[in-house]
């Protein structure tokens, strides 16, 4: 089928709510994919931090095919291993408490909502602003985003967002605060780092106030800035963190991992999902968390993400570059949107628009020098147009 016979299905099928760019991929490995062209692309996005150990990691490829064939799904009323066992690597590489596993980034994000009211009843969701938490009613409420909220009015009550500032955080926290969430790196908004400070704050005003604190580690998790878990190069240690993108390697899953303090809030009966971790997706989940959890890996992505930095920083209209490890953006004097359509159509470098003069780069935590410097060189060629 033609790209412009797809294109016409999605016309005629398909709720318009993306803005796809024109190019069908057909197959990957590692850092790089192909389109139905043969045409060979080095992948600097990762699905959005989703594919971060390269596309079709071998690890994560076999744990599925051994397990699809033998048990796709038993629901959570029974036990199945991968699950169990993915929980214990997630608790006993982070928080020491437990895990609440379901879908998606938003769906974890739902789960700490509900756990945090549970908790502290009836209490506020504190969150800054150009926050991204998810889409779904709750996860939206806590995204203040004029443009991604205002069509879906009324939201969910009890959201309050303030500047990521310490003195307006702590201003906003009180004995009403159930919880306080937040991005140690906010992803969407452009890979903008919350300070030391700032997190340091929230911390001592939730210990103060008895509420919980929350790290969204949808995107900044799973090694991407050069640590298992993003809080670990913070000095904060939160109550509770939520997980999804890269967690399923490449498949959907969703984690709310919390400390020992709430293990044992949500009790049987108060939440739940169908699907959460069925022994497939757990199984994948299992062997990248393996592969993540390894020194020699977060190594390169602190070198390679400090290689790639200074590589951007030298850039002909890249005025700025921020972020950690490979969670990398640059501010560019250009329109971003067509930097990104240019790297995509005539570079075959696959990165993104956060914002109409920024662009993001999430590659493979696997990635090479080699392909690091390719992608600077074909970087440098989109800019200068
Ligand atoms: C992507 C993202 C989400 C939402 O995840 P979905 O899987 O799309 O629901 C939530 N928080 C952050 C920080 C994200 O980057």
């Amino acid at each position: 089928m033609s790209l412009a016979e797809l294109r016409e299905l999605e016309r005629a099928n398909v709720v318009p709510s993306y803005a796809r760019l024109p190019v069908e991929f057909v197959r990957g490995e590692g850092a790089r994919l192909w389109d139905s062209d043969g045409v060979e692309y080095l992948d600097f996005l990762c699905g959005i931090s989703v594919t971060s150990l390269g596309h079709c990691h071998p690890r994560v490829v076999a744990a599925v095919r051994e397990q699809v064939g033998r048990l796709m799904h038993t629901s959570n009323l029974f036990y199945t291993e991968p699950a169990m066992r993915l929980a214990e690597g997630l608790a006993q590489s982070s928080l020491g408490g437990k895990v609440y596993f379901c879908n998606s980034g938003a769906e974890a994000n739902e789960a700490a909502i509900k756990l945090a009211r549970k908790a502290k009843p009836r209490g506020d969701i504190v969150v800054v602003h150009n926050a991204f938490h998810g889409r779904t009613y709750g996860a939206l409420s806590a995204t203040p985003q004029e443009s991604k909220q205002a069509p879906f009015a009324p939201l969910v009550p009890g959201f309050r967002a303030v500047a990521p500032e310490p003195a307006a955080l702590a201003a906003a926290i009180d004995e009403h605060t159930a919880a306080v969430l937040l991005e140690p790196i906010q992803g969407e908004a452009g890979v903008n780092i919350l300070s030391e400070e700032l997190l340091a704050c929230a911390r001592e005003a939730c210990n103060q106030h008895g509420a919980a604190l929350v790290f969204d580690e949808v995107q900044c998790g799973m090694g991407r800035t050069g640590t298992l878990w993003a809080y670990e190069q913070t000095g904060v240690e939160p109550d509770a963190f939520t997980s999804a993108k890269a967690l399923g390697g490449g498949l959907p899953i969703g984690a709310l991992i919390t400390g020992p303090r709430l293990a044992d809030v949500l009790q049987p009966g108060d939440h739940g999902s169908t699907f959460a971790a069925g022994p497939v997706v757990a199984a994948a989940a299992l062997a990248a968390l393996e592969e993540t959890h390894d020194e020699l890996l977060l190594a390169n992505v602190r070198e390679m993400g400090a290689r790639l930095a200074d590589g951007l920083a030298q850039l002909p209209h890249v005025l700025a570059v921020r972020g950690r490890g490979l969670m990398l953006a640059c501010e560019v004097d250009l329109s971003a949107p067509d930097v990104v359509r240019r790297a995509l159509l005539a570079e075959h470098l696959i990165v993104n628009a956060t914002g109409p003069t920024t662009v993001r780069l999430l590659p493979p935590l696997t990635i090479s020098p080699d392909d690091v410097d390719d992608a600077l060189a074909r970087l440098a060629r989109a800019l200068a147009g």
